[in-house]
């Protein structure tokens, strides 16, 4: 253990704790009791629970008040269905569940910076630390903003971090504008008229339908996104029929869209709703299409990122932050927390480890003493005295 773990041994061992105790989506009640315990602890000036179902929010003021301002600080508290792999001695204790994308650390490191700001509060305004459940999948962020998080606490502004294993130790990645894409889902349910394998003049055949809206859909990503942004179409499936000499009544297929741009995901969908149901038409069919908006894009923030980016490089020197990082393709929940407040999330290095989502994972404790430092000067930086 180095000098700096070893001042935050209590930190680690409540993130190993987190970790052997992993629970998925909103049913982390565990974790959360916990949080909101060690948040009263620390003496914050309010502990709420139960926003968006399991989320909690513990309430820091600072020496002053007069900014009248509110910085929010964001993190995941779910874990994954994976069974672990790690070997660790503080590995999951709950078969087929984990924590295998770094929720442990982030909620541990939070709750190391919300016991600093609760001590010190050389600030002027008030933290907000926010802890949400169901981060992978179900929608967490979306249920706490639902719950009124940001009016309720007078969140003016709100900034979050993710561990990126492959990015060394002490080092940070951010970026302005997109960060993670969209993630819609949808399914495309084709009627036509079964007939006799031998009487396709008597049909209107499903899956030669089907098969022309699956190629036409390819036309969205080609001709219909400006080819400087990008956007991705998916089918991923196409079934209809059973039987070779029988033309069947239904085909059905359904795929996946991603985005980065709130305005390129309004027009792949509509796009991808007027070709399933006018090329169906042209045919004699009908397409009946169910567009499931799930994630929204991950957009960070110019001045809060530039602002996030400067903390950032005050900590670890300008080389160790890069501020241009590409955008992922996977989705993030966070995005609906940005929707509804400025703000940036920030990747801070695991080091050399196994990718996030991967059996072998874990959160590497040398990353806590600078994701505490991170957290603690945004609210110090921002709310200055
Ligand atoms: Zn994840
Ligand atoms: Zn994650």
């Amino acid at each position: 253990m180095s000098v700096e773990e070893a001042k935050y041994s209590d930190v680690v061992e409540w993130r190993r704790d987190l970790h052997a105790h992993p629970e998925l989506q909103f049913d982390v009640h565990r974790t959360a009791s916990l949080v909101a315990a060690r948040l009263r602890d620390f003496g914050c000036d309010e502990v709420a629970t139960e926003i968006g179902r399991t989320g909690v929010v513990g309430i820091i003021h600072g020496k002053k008040r007069t900014s009248g301002r509110v910085i929010g600080l964001r993190a995941d508290m779910d874990a994954l269905p994976i069974e672990e792999l790690t070997g660790a001695p503080w590995a999951s204790k709950t078969n087929g569940v984990m924590h295998a994308c770094g929720h442990d650390g982030h909620t541990a490191m939070l709750l190391g910076a919300a016991r600093e700001l609760a001590q010190t509060r050389e600030f002027d305004g008030t933290a907000a630390v926010v802890f949400q459940p169901a981060e992978e999948g179900g929608g967490g962020g979306k249920a706490m903003v639902d719950a009124g998080l940001m009016e309720r606490f007078g969140i003016n502004e709100i900034y979050a971090m993710h561990t990126e294993p492959g990015l060394p130790i002490g080092q940070f990645a951010t970026a302005s504008g997109p960060m993670a894409a969209s993630a819609d889902g949808f399914r495309i349910k084709v009627e036509g008229k079964g007939a006799h394998g031998a009487s396709p003049h008597v049909s209107v055949d499903p899956l030669v339908v089907g098969a022309n809206i699956l190629l036409a859909l390819q036309t969205i990503v080609s001709r219909n996104v400006h080819p400087r942004k990008c956007a991705v179409v998916t089918v991923g499936f196409l079934n209809g029929g059973k039987a070779g000499n029988v033309i069947p009544q239904w085909a059905e297929m359904g795929g996946t869209t991603r985005t980065f741009d709130p305005a390129v995901r309004d027009l792949v969908e509509a796009r991808l709703c007027a070709i399933a149901e006018k090329v169906a038409e042209a045919y004699g069919a009908t397409a009946v299409v169910r567009y499931r908006r799930m994630y929204p894009p991950t957009v960070n923030h110019a001045r809060e990122t530039e602002f996030a980016v400067s903390v950032a490089r005050t900590l670890v020197g300008d080389a160790k932050v890069n501020d241009k990082l590409e955008p992922l393709m996977g989705s993030e929940d966070f995005a609906f927390m940005l929707e509804e407040r400025p703000g940036n999330i920030m990747l801070i290095g695991n080091g050399d480890t196994a990718s996030v989502h991967d059996a072998r994972y874990d959160f590497n404790d040398e990353a806590i003493p600078f994701g505490i430092a991170y957290f603690r000067n945004i609210v110090e930086r921002g709310l200055p005295l």
